[in-house]
C-alpha cells in the first residue's frame, strides 16, 4: 500500500480545507470499503482526511416535517432510529439487508452513497476496466463475467451495478443529498446524484471536486410508513443484492392513491422506477396491474447472455413486495 498522510478534521469548513481539490486526497468515513480498495491498489490516495470526529453524526427534524441524516451517522444508527423505523420502514429493512453487524457498526451513510462498484474487474488492477483506468475497455461487456451486472442505464463502455441497498430506500422517498464545498453548501435530489455511464464510467457523481457530503434530508411522505425492502442474494447473508426492491403503497378503495418504487442492483445507480409508479397510479391494486407496471419499467432493460434472468426476478419481485404492501392495506 502506498504511504499516505492521515489527518483528521474537527469541522466542516476544516475537513474541506484539508482535502482541498487535491485529486489524490479522500475523506474516510468508516473506511471499511476504501481501506480494502487501497489495500488492494485501486485507490492510491496520499492523503486521507477522516471525518469521523465532524459534527454530523446526527438524525434530526428537517424543515418541513422530514429527518436530516448526518453524512456521519452509522448504519447501525440509521436503522435503529425511531423515526427511521416508524416513518421510513424500508430504509431500516435496506440498512439491516446490507453487509454485517461490525461492517454497520463503522460504516457512515456518505460513505455507503459514495461507495464503488464490486464487479471484479474494477476491484482487480491488473484487468482492464472503463471505470477504474477510463478508456482501457471493459472485459465484462466483452464476453467476460457479468451475471450481477446492469441490465438498466448501462452502455458498452460500462455495466456495473451500484451496490448500496440504503441508496435504494432513500432513491424510492425522494432523498436529497447536500454537501459543502469550498464555494459553500450545495443540495441535489439522490436521483440526480448519480451521472448516466454514457462514455465516462469513471465519472459517478455530480458532486464537485472535493466535496464533502454532510448530510441527506428525507422528505415527509405518508405513504413511506407503509413500506417494504425485499433483497434477494445468492446466500442468505452477508451478501450484495443481486435485486433488490423498495416499494411504499397507499391503496384506497381498492385503488392505489399513491405508490414509490425504486430498484436496485439492475444499474448503475438506484433506480426510481417511475415508469412503473405512472401505471400504479390510480389503477387497482391487483397482481396484474403490479405485473403490468413491473413490465413497462423493465420495458427499457438490456441484457447480456448471462444476466437476462435478472428481468424475471425483478417482475417477480415487484409483483410479490406489492402483493404484500396490499395485503396489509386490505387487513
Ligand atoms: C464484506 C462487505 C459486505 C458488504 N455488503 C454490503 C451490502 O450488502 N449492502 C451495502 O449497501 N453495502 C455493503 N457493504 C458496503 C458497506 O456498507 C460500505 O463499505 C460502507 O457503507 C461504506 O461506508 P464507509 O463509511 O466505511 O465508507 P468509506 O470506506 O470510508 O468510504 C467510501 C467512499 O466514500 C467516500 N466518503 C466517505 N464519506 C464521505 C463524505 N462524507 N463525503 C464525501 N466522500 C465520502 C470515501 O472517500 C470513499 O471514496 C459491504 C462491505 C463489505 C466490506
Ligand atoms: S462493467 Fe464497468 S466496472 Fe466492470 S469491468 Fe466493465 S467498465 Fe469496469
Amino acid at each position: 500500500m502506498r504511504e499516505f498522510d492521515y489527518r483528521r478534521a474537527d469541522d466542516v469548513s476544516g475537513a474541506v480545507a484539508l482535502l482541498g481539490a487535491d485529486p489524490e486526497a479522500r475523506y474516510l468515513g468508516g473506511g471499511t470499503s476504501l481501506v480494502d480498495l487501497m489495500k488492494s491498489g485501486v485507490e492510491r490516495p496520499a492523503r486521507l482526511v477522516d471525518v469521523r470526529s465532524l459534527p454530523l453524526d446526527r438524525i434530526e427534524p428537517a424543515d418541513g416535517g422530514g429527518l436530516r441524516i448526518g453524512a456521519t451517522v452509522t448504519n447501525s444508527d440509521l436503522a435503529a432510529h425511531p423515526g427511521i423505523r416508524e416513518r421510513y420502514p424500508a430504509l431500516t429493512q435496506a440498512v439491516l439487508a446490507g453487509a454485517s453487524g461490525q461492517l454497520r457498526n463503522m460504516a457512515t451513510v456518505g460513505g455507503n452513497l459514495l461507495q464503488h462498484t464490486r464487479c471484479g474487474y474494477f476491484t482487480d488492477v491488473t484487468s482492464p476496466c472503463n471505470k477504474r483506468v477510463s478508456g482501457s475497455g471493459c472485459p465484462a461487456v466483452a464476453g467476460g463475467e457479468h451475471h450481477n451486472h446492469a441490465v438498466l442505464g448501462a452502455s458498452d463502455h460500462c455495466v456495473a451495478v451500484h451496490p448500496s441497498d440504503m441508496g435504494v430506500a432513500l432513491t424510492a422517498f425522494d432523498a436529497v443529498v447536500g454537501y459543502e464545498t469550498a464555494d459553500g453548501p450545495g443540495e441535489l435530489p439522490l436521483t440526480d446524484f448519480y451521472l448516466p455511464v454514457g462514455d465516462t464510467p469513471h465519472r459517478e457523481t455530480v458532486l464537485p471536486p472535493g466535496a464533502l457530503l454532510t448530510h441527506v434530508t428525507l422528505p415527509p411522505a405518508r405513504v413511506a410508513a407503509r413500506s417494504r425492502y425485499r433483497k434477494v442474494r445468492e446466500r442468505a447473508s452477508y451478501a450484495f443484492a443481486i435485486g433488490s426492491v423498495a416499494a411504499a403503497l397507499d391503496v384506497s378503495g381498492g385503488v392505489v392513491c399513491d405508490a414509490r418504487l425504486a430498484l436496485g442492483a439492475v444499474a448503475s445507480r438506484p433506480w426510481r422506477a417511475r415508469a412503473a409508479e405512472r401505471v400504479l397510479t390510480g389503477a387497482p391494486a391487483t397482481a396484474e396491474y403490479f405485473a403490468a407496471a413491473a413490465d413497462a419499467e423493465l420495458a427499457a432493460a438490456r441484457t447480456l447472455p448471462d444476466n437476462g434472468y435478472k428481468v424475471t426476478l425483478m417482475r417477480n419481485l415487484v409483483v410479490a413486495v406489492l402483493s404484500e404492501l396490499a395485503g396489509e392495506v386490505a387487513r
